[in-house]
């Protein structure tokens, strides 16, 4: 359990700790696991993508509604384990209103929090998602938590990164 005088965000987790996501950062996960933020499909999105993780059977959808530089609708669908539709449901929740080129900087700065950078637990701008910064003491759980942001990224990210990504590539939402 964690101890009442911790902050809810920034606090310190012990690797001796066996359960890195116990606690309250156990509550923010479970609470938009069971009750997800911009679930749904969008009538018009201006982009498209589903990916999986098939190490874990994860599977998401992830459509946006692009005009300008800004993010003006979100949406996901899919299914998979309560970290991997979290992490998508926490972002979809921040991506709306946003601008792309700040989108990007969220996933990359998603990213270095589950590889383990610390003094992010507590950036403001990540909002819910510092919830899951004990996902980096489960490598096999990264792979759940970025499935929504490798999605982003193919979706907006700077085109003709290779990189070997979490997920394999469906088709998927062929509309
Ligand atoms: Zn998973």
């Amino acid at each position: 359990m964690t101890e009442p005088k911790n902050p809810p965000y920034g606090a310190p987790i012990d690797r001796s700790i066996p359960d890195a996501l116990a606690g309250l950062f156990q509550e923010v996960i479970l609470d938009h696991y069971r009750r997800p933020r911009n679930k749904g499909a969008l009538e018009d999105p201006t982009h498209t993508i589903t990916m999986n993780n098939p190490l874990c059977g994860d599977v998401i959808e992830l459509s946006l509604t692009v005009r300008g530089d800004v993010i003006e609708k979100a949406r996901f669908q899919g299914k998979g384990c309560a970290i991997s539709l979290a992490s998508v449901s926490m972002m979809a929740r921040k991506l709306e209103g946003t601008k792309v080129a700040d989108a990007r900087a969220l996933s990359v700065k998603f990213t270095r929090l589950l590889h383990g950078e610390r003094e992010l637990q507590g950036d403001k701008e990540l909002g819910d998602l510092r919830s899951l910064s004990g996902v980096s003491k489960f490598p096999v759980r990264i792979k759940c938590a970025l499935l929504g942001f490798n999605c982003l990224e193919e979706l907006i990210g700077e085109s003709g990164s290779s990189d070997d990504r979490a997920g394999g590539h469906e088709p998927g939402g062929a509309r």
